[in-house]
């Protein structure tokens, strides 16, 4: 038998002529392609528009949008009222190096929505937003070093970038895992810094933890939502463990906020002295935000006596990001909330019975409008399952959903429905799945 993904790539190269030539034309001027998260297998597709739940690639091909902007669009593209908000700030002006009172609106919002944050920063990436929720915590506990979840993606920088998909002969045991370093080029000194701490172990992770409390400023946790099968129960125990051993609990909230108008932990039921936002907060555009205590944050404050902290950035806070995110915030009522947690729960339990009948080894994780799809018969329930999931199906299957029309994450592991997702979108979803498990 011919390989599944040799001949699933020859029918998506000949469907992609006009995204090749592109994709060989800006790869002479960009070092493979223009960002690392675009590529996949034989080349990215270029997409022309997009439309509601539909993109539209430049050879003339319909996708319906599952990705949705590595899960940043929750509105569905092009949302009118989203449109509206930044066609009538561009009309004022773009930025003006100066505040626009339309931050303040977007920090009201948050802070409104998210019981744990008196006070918000905004700056331009997720990346930025741990950087500088970590500073804060190194600098308000005095303290020198973080511990982060193994397997966790926290932007690239050099104090996260340990141990975010180490190979597993590196990565030590199980319950004490090794810190390793991700990127070339990191400071040597960097990973020293860090405490890897696994996922789905709570004698390890209070072990670690108490062991290492008298230099640890704080703890970094992403739950995961839709990424891994993260229960609840262990959120609120890292927020206990935590607090018990007096050591920040930074909430990275970056893709999990949007599961509920308060956030991730506000379905955990728990209060995180930090929390980082990022992406659907920009309505599409780039942000991130840092969020939390006010006696943390307004380390940042200046204006009296100077507090040696600082966050700043030529294009934080930008205009056009904050009407955007501002206009976004406002379609997600308790009825959208409603909606795509609807359309996920259909989703997931419909891919779930059409694997059993089909006979097909695989785990859904999901929560909210957030789904992750792995072939592997153990629950994903850390890095370290996740890694050893079987990697043969998800190209040729991420390959087949495109020819079907379906645009998912190139993983297949981080996708993000949007609010133009209605039923029948969801069970063409899981009939393509059939077809290409199937094939
Ligand atoms: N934290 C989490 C949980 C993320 O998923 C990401 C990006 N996928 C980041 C941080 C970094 O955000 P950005 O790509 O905006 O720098």
């Amino acid at each position: 038998m011919k390989d599944p993904t040799c001949k699933s790539e020859e029918r998506f190269r000949a469907a992609s002529q006009r995204s090749r030539e592109l994709y060989e034309r800006g790869r002479k001027v960009m070092p493979g392609v223009a960002k690392g998260a675009y590529f996949h297998r034989p080349y990215p597709l270029t997409m022309a528009r997009g439309e509601g739940c539909y993109l539209y690639d430049v050879d003339g091909r319909r996708y319906i949008d599952f990705n949705n902007h590595h899960t940043s669009n929750i509105v569905g593209h092009n949302h009118p009222a989203v449109m509206q908000a930044v066609r009538d700030q561009m009309q004022r002006g773009i930025a003006f190096g100066a505040p626009t009172g339309v931050e303040t609106e977007l920090a009201e919002e948050m802070c409104r929505r998210v019981a744990s944050v008196n006070r918000i920063r905004f700056c331009n990436s997720g990346t930025e937003a741990t950087l500088h929720a970590i500073r804060l915590a190194r600098g308000f506990s005095k303290r020198p070093k973080i511990a982060k979840f193994e397997g966790a993606y926290h932007g690239s920088h050099d104090a996260v970038e340990v141990s975010v998909a180490p190979p597993l002969d590196k990565a030590g045991p199980a319950s004490a895992p090794h810190a390793v370093p991700t990127a070339g080029g990191m400071s040597p000194h960097a990973h020293e810094d860090v405490i890897v701490l696994p996922y789905d172990d709570e004698a390890a992770v209070e072990r670690l933890v108490s062991q290492h409390r008298d230099e640890l400023a704080c703890v970094i946790l992403d739950p995961k939502a839709g990424i891994m099968a993260m229960p609840q129960s262990f959120v609120q125990a890292v927020r206990e463990i935590t607090r018990k051993n007096d050591v920040l609990l930074i909430l990275d909230e970056i893709v999990a906020f949007r599961v509920n108008r308060g956030g991730f932990q506000a379905i955990c039921g728990i209060s995180p002295d930090l929390t980082t936002f990022g992406k659907m907060v920009g309505g599409g555009f780039p942000v991130g935000a840092i969020g939390g205590r006010a006696e943390i944050m307004d380390l940042f404050d200046n204006t009296g006596k100077p507090t040696g902290f600082f966050q700043s950035g030529t294009f934080s806070a930008h205009p056009v990001t904050m009407v955007a995110g501002l206009a976004t915030l406002e379609q997600l009522t308790d009825d959208a909330f409603a909606h795509l947690n609807a359309m996920g729960d259909r989703l997931r339990r419909g891919l779930a019975a059409m694997f059993r009948q089909q006979q097909v080894t695989a785990q859904i994780v999901g929560v909210g409008s957030l789904f992750g799809i792995y072939f592997t018969e153990e629950p994903v329930t850390n890095y370290r399952v996740a890694a050893r999931s079987d990697p043969s199906m998800v190209s040729p299957t991420f390959l087949s959903l495109l020819e079907q029309g379906f645009f998912l994450s190139k993983t297949l592991c981080m996708n993000g429905l949007s609010l133009q997702i209605g039923p029948e979108h969801i069970d063409s979803l899981i009939e393509a799945f059939r077809k290409a498990v199937r094939a």
